[in-house]
C-alpha cells in the first residue's frame, strides 16, 4: 500500500484542508487552486508544467531571484550548526547580531538598530508598541494616538489591519482599534480633481497636520506611510509629497514611521525607499526584500533617537517573538544582502534596468486604456482608463483589473491587479529581454480589455 497523495489530487486535498489567505474559499475550492512546484529566476512552474515570467517576485519580496542555491546553503550550514535559540535571556546567536550590523550598515547613518521579528505584520506591531513607550518614557503620557492612510498597507495582525486603511478589513474585523486615525493618500489619477499633482501633493501631506490639530500635537506619538503604496496599488506619491511629510513631522515632533517592507532592499534603487525620497525616518519596519522571502524574517530599524531612550529610559521592553532574530533565517538574510552586494543589485536598478523598466512601462501610456504609467525602480503601477482625456475610470475597476490580470497570467505572464491598476514588482535581476516580454504580454492583456469591454 502507498497512501502517499498523488499530484494530481493535491488541488481536491487543498480544497478539503487548506483555508488561504486573501482568498474567497468557496470560489477558490470551486476552480480549484493552481499549485506552484519550482522556480529558477524569474520564472515559475505550476503542476501542469506551465511556465510563468513572475513580473511580481513572489508577493513583492523575491528580489535575488529564485534558485540561489547559495542561500539554501547557508541555511543548510547553519541548521546543522545551530538550528535554533532566542534572543530572549541575555543571549544572541552570530548571525541574529551579525545581520543587524549589515542592515545598520545600508540604512544610511541614522537608523543603527533593529529589532528582529518574522514578518512585516510583526514589524508593525513591534513599531507601534514602540512608539509608545518612547513617548511615555519622555513623560508624554497622552501621547499614544497614531496616523495612517487610508488605502495603506502595513499587514494583517489586529494592528496592521487597523493602521491600513483597507475598507474590507476594517469592516470584517470591527476595526481600527482605538488610538488608529487615517488621513487621504496621494493618489492623484483618482483624487486630484483640478489640482496639478504637485498642488496635489501638498494638499494630501497637509490633511496630517490637520488631523494632528485636531486630535492636538500631545496626543500624537506616530505618522506611518508606504514611500509608494504597494498593496494599495502601487501609488507613486507627487515629489511634493514626502518633503511636506517630513516637515510636518518634524514641525509638530511627531515620530516619522516608513513603512520600508516593499521598498526596502533595493526596490527603488536605494537600499531603502525613504532615502529615495530624501527623508529620515525615526522607525521602520522591514521584512520582504530582507531574505527574499526564502525563509520567513523582518524588523524594526530603530533611529539613534528613539534607540537612546529605549536603552536609556525604558528599562525592559515587554515585548517579542520566539523567533525573533532566528539563526537559520538570519543565516539566509545574511546570504540574501551579500548577493544584494556582491552582484550590486541596487545599483543596477538605479542606472541600468530600473530606467530600462521605466521607459517600456511608460511606453504603454500610449495604449487607448491606459491613463497613466508610471515606475520608481521595479515598481510599476498602471492605471486603466475608459476615458484617458479625461480621466474617466471604468465603472466597475475591479472587474476590469481581473479581466487584464487573468489574461496575463494565462498568457504566462504573472502581474497583479489593485481595482483598475496593474501592478509590476519583479526580481531585481529581470533581465532587459525578460521587461520586454511582460511588456509584451501586458500590451497583448490592454488589447483584450480594448476590444471587449466598451464603455
Ligand atoms: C506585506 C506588507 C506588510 C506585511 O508583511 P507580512 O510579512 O505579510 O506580515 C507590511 N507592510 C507592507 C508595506 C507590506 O507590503
Amino acid at each position: 500500500m502507498n497512501d502517499a497523495p498523488v499530484l494530481s489530487n493535491l488541488a481536491v486535498i487543498d480544497a478539503a484542508h487548506h483555508i488561504h489567505p486573501f482568498s474567497d474559499m468557496k470560489e477558490l475550492n470551486a476552480k480549484g487552486t493552481r499549485i506552484i512546484e519550482r522556480a529558477e529566476g524569474v520564472f515559475i512552474y505550476d503542476s501542469t508544467g506551465k511556465k510563468y515570467l513572475d513580473a511580481f517576485a513572489g508577493l513583492w519580496c523575491v528580489n535575488v531571484g529564485y534558485g540561489r542555491k547559495s542561500i539554501a546553503e547557508a541555511a543548510y550550514a547553519q541548521m546543522q550548526e545551530l538550528p535554533y535559540y532566542n534572543s530572549f535571556f541575555g543571549t544572541t546567536t552570530p548571525p541574529a547580531t551579525l545581520l543587524a550590523q549589515k542592515i545598520a550598515a545600508h540604512t544610511g547613518g541614522n537608523l543603527n538598530r533593529v529589532f528582529f521579528t518574522n514578518s512585516g505584520s510583526e514589524a508593525t506591531d513591534t513599531w507601534f508598541r514602540i512608539a509608545r513607550v518612547y513617548w511615555k518614557a519622555l513623560g508624554k503620557m497622552e501621547k499614544t494616538q497614531v496616523i495612517a492612510r487610508r488605502n495603506g498597507y502595513h499587514g494583517s495582525t489586529v494592528a496592521g489591519a487597523s493602521l491600513g486603511g483597507m475598507k474590507l478589513m476594517h469592516e470584517q474585523g470591527n476595526l481600527p482599534i482605538q488610538g488608529v486615525h487615517h488621513i487621504g493618500q496621494p493618489y492623484w489619477y483618482a483624487e486630484g480633481g483640478d489640482l496639478s499633482p504637485a498642488e496635489f501633493g501638498l494638499k494630501v501631506a497637509r490633511e496630517l497636520e490637520a488631523k494632528i490639530d485636531e486630535l492636538g500635537e500631545d496626543r500624537v506619538a506616530a505618522f506611518v506611510a508606504e514611500p509608494i503604496q504597494g498593496a494599495g496599488g502601487v501609488i507613486i506619491p507627487p515629489e511634493t509629497y514626502w518633503p511636506e511629510i517630513s516637515r510636518i513631522c518634524k514641525a509638530r515632533n511627531i515620530l516619522l514611521v516608513s513603512d520600508e517592507v516593499i521598498c526596502g532592499f533595493g526596490r527603488l534603487g536605494n537600499w531603502f525607499g525613504y532615502q529615495h525620497y530624501g527623508v529620515e525616518p525615526d522607525l521602520a519596519p522591514i521584512a520582504k526584500g530582507l531574505s527574499s522571502g526564502y525563509l520567513p524574517i523582518g524588523g524594526v530599524l530603530v533611529s539613534d533617537r528613539v534607540a537612546e531612550v529605549m536603552l536609556d529610559e525604558v528599562g525592559e521592553f515587554f515585548h517579542g517573538f520566539t523567533y525573533s532574530g532566528h539563526p537559520v533565517c538570519a543565516a539566509a538574510a545574511l546570504e540574501n544582502i551579500r548577493i544584494i552586494e556582491e552582484e550590486g543589485l541596487v545599483e543596477r536598478v538605479r542606472d541600468d534596468i530600473g530606467p530600462y523598466f521605466a521607459q517600456a512601462w511608460k511606453s504603454l501610456e500610449g495604449h487607448e486604456v491606459v491613463g497613466q504609467a508610471e515606475s520608481v525602480g521595479l515598481i510599476g503601477g498602471l492605471q486603466l482608463a475608459a476615458d484617458k482625456s479625461t480621466r474617466r475610470r471604468y465603472a466597475k475597476p475591479d472587474d476590469i483589473g481581473t479581466l487584464v490580470r487573468n489574461h496575463c497570467v494565462e498568457n504566462g505572464l504573472i502581474m497583479r491587479a489593485t481595482g483598475d491598476r496593474m501592478l509590476a514588482s519583479p526580481a531585481l535581476t529581470i533581465s532587459h529581454a525578460e521587461v520586454d516580454e511582460v511588456i509584451g504580454k501586458l500590451r497583448q492583456a490592454l488589447d483584450h480589455l480594448r476590444d471587449t469591454v466598451r464603455e
